[in-house]
């Protein structure tokens, strides 16, 4: 065989997922939702959803990156069944956390300026302020910036879902 037909589907799959997210009404939509139930991936509950509207990570269009992921989990766990040494391979340098990363990065405001002059002027003055008490409470997800919102509420990222967090 020289041709690998899971390897392909495997890459459609995950390419339509994409695209279904980022092509998806800000928050998610009919047709993100229907691939979510497809997949039998969990989507975000209204309340995380509000949480997620109100944080400083915005978003202009698409479904939340933490939905994005929790599909590819699913199409990863599917295609490892298969047993298929050739497609494994891929499976394993399928870059989860790169992916959404780069999902996140279509999906966020173009500019940094909106940021900067809706946030710069109210932030500065809270930082100078709690700047030495805030500091070591802080914690970000290394993956996409996140602030953590309340450290005991949920492991991972509520963001992009990722585990790994920084304090800084
Ligand atoms: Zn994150």
């Amino acid at each position: 065989m020289t041709e690998n037909n899971n390897i392909a589907e495997f890459k459609s799959e995950t390419e339509k997922a994409f695209q279904t997210a980022w092509h998806s009404e800000k928050g998610g939509d009919e047709s993100w939702y229907k691939l979510l139930e497809f997949y039998g991936a969990q989507p975000l509950s209204q309340k995380e959803k509000e949480q997620l509207m109100n944080s400083e990570m915005k978003i202009v269009k698409g479904a939340y990156p933490v939905e994005l992921r929790r599909v590819y989990e699913k199409i990863i766990a599917g295609y490892l069944l298969k047993n298929d040494p050739q497609l494994n391979t891929v499976l394993n340098e399928f870059d989860t956390e790169l992916k959404v990363k780069e999902y996140y990065q279509k999906i966020k405001p173009f500019s940094g300026m909106n940021d900067i002059f809706s946030n710069a002027s109210v932030s500065l003055n809270k930082y100078s302020e709690g700047m030495q008490k805030e500091k070591h409470q802080t914690i970000k997800c290394k993956n996409c910036g996140a602030p953590r919102l309340e450290v005991a509420q949920y492991d991972n990222c509520l963001f992009c879902g990722s585990k790994l967090f920084v304090s800084n």
